[in-house]
């Protein structure tokens, strides 16, 4: 038998608890996985939520992110003993993810653990961080470079926020952070931020077309207003990743800031990103993105049995950085 956080949704309601499961309950899929950490994404909350509309079917072990040892494998990519990571996909909404001792996957969502990278600093990085490195890469290819000015990360307290934040400092980068939180400016100072704008400050009452031009770049898992006010804040030709809604889903733009400065939206998705991208991105998690603050001050651990809470906090935003959550022994 394994433990594992299990969702389930009913004529009596809506539950979540750890339960003791049997390898029966174990999906389709060709790798077993001795899970030894996962951890807590925004999108983690949202699938815990009773009303939420990503889970496709009860009951469901949430987690969208897992790392762990090859228990057993019908692949040849992959043997008994190896450690791998798994992010996205189906895991913890269509297919059973990683708040549990076992998962089985199929082989194709796997990636080797790379060299350089513990399996629990995998996870303090997780969707969050492989978000956060893909965001850099896509803008990095649409041609930002350290030299060309300031560049604005929102969310900044948050998962995807600090971690952006970190990698951008340790590129070389001169990073604003935007946050709602007046107590983690020490924190965001701390990951490499050069200087900490209030939320609020992006998104006055009116939006104008156009603003002065500030941003040589942007990481937004915000959305919303927020990036329509980015957008009409970038450099000529700058870019914004946008991964987020903790701000809202609509955005009220105009046609002006492309039109007349050439700026570019780079949509990110982590979900279904290619296998040859992912690779990449893992080896510059463990290469030059690795923050040398990942497990002192971004990462906190939490177990099973604190999970539950923990998916409701980071609904609220109040949770800072990333929480890995300890799953095998
Ligand atoms: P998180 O750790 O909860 O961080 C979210 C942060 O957003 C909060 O800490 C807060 O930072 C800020 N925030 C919260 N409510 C806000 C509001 N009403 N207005 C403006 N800012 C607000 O979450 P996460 O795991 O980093 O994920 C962030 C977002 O990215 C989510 O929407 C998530 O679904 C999305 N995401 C997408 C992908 C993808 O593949 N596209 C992958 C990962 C995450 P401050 O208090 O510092 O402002």
């Amino acid at each position: 038998t394994y433990r594992a956080l299990v969702m389930n949704r009913t004529e009596e309601g809506f539950s979540t608890e750890v339960r003791e499961l049997t390898e029966q309950a174990l999906p389709q899929g060709e790798v077993t996985v001795r899970v030894a950490y996962s951890s807590v994404n925004y999108k983690d909350g949202m699938a815990a939520s009773p009303d939420n509309r990503i889970v496709k079917s009860y009951p469901m072990v949430p987690g969208i992110d897992l790392a762990g040892m090859v228990e057993q494998s019908s692949d040849p990519r992959f043997q008994a003993g190896d450690p791998v990571i798994a992010t996205g996909y189906e895991l913890g909404t269509g297919h059973p993810g990683g708040y549990s001792e076992l998962a089985r996957v199929p082989a194709d969502w796997l990636i080797p653990l790379p060299e350089g990278l513990s399996l629990k600093e995998a996870m303090a990085l997780g969707t969050a961080g492989f978000t956060a490195a893909l965001s850099i890469l896509r803008l990095e290819q649409n041609g930002l470079r350290p030299d060309q000015g300031r560049v604005l990360v929102t969310g900044a307290s948050g998962g995807v926020g600090s971690l952006a934040i970190a990698m951008l400092a340790g590129l070389g980068y001169d990073v604003a952070a935007s946050t709602g939180k007046q107590a983690e400016h020490d924190y965001l100072r701390e990951l490499g931020a050069q200087e900490i704008i209030d939320r609020s400050e992006l998104t006055p009452e009116k939006l104008p077309p156009l603003q002065q031009q500030r941003w040589a770049g942007a990481v937004d898992p915000v959305g919303g207003r927020t990036l329509a006010s980015i957008v009409s804040s970038l450099r000529y030709g700058g870019s914004v990743a946008v991964s987020g809604l903790t701000g809202g889903f609509e955005v009220p733009t105009t046609v002006y800031p492309f039109i007349l400065r050439g700026v570019n939206v780079l949509g990110i998705d982590s979900v279904y990103c290619p296998a040859d991208v992912r690779r990449v991105i893992w080896q510059r998690l463990a290469g030059d993105l690795k923050p040398r603050q990942l497990l002192e001050s971004i990462g906190q651990e939490i177990t099973l049995t604190d999970l539950p809470d923990k998916l409701q906090e980071i609904l609220k935003g109040t949770v800072r950085g990333r929480t890995v959550v300890k799953i095998g022994s």
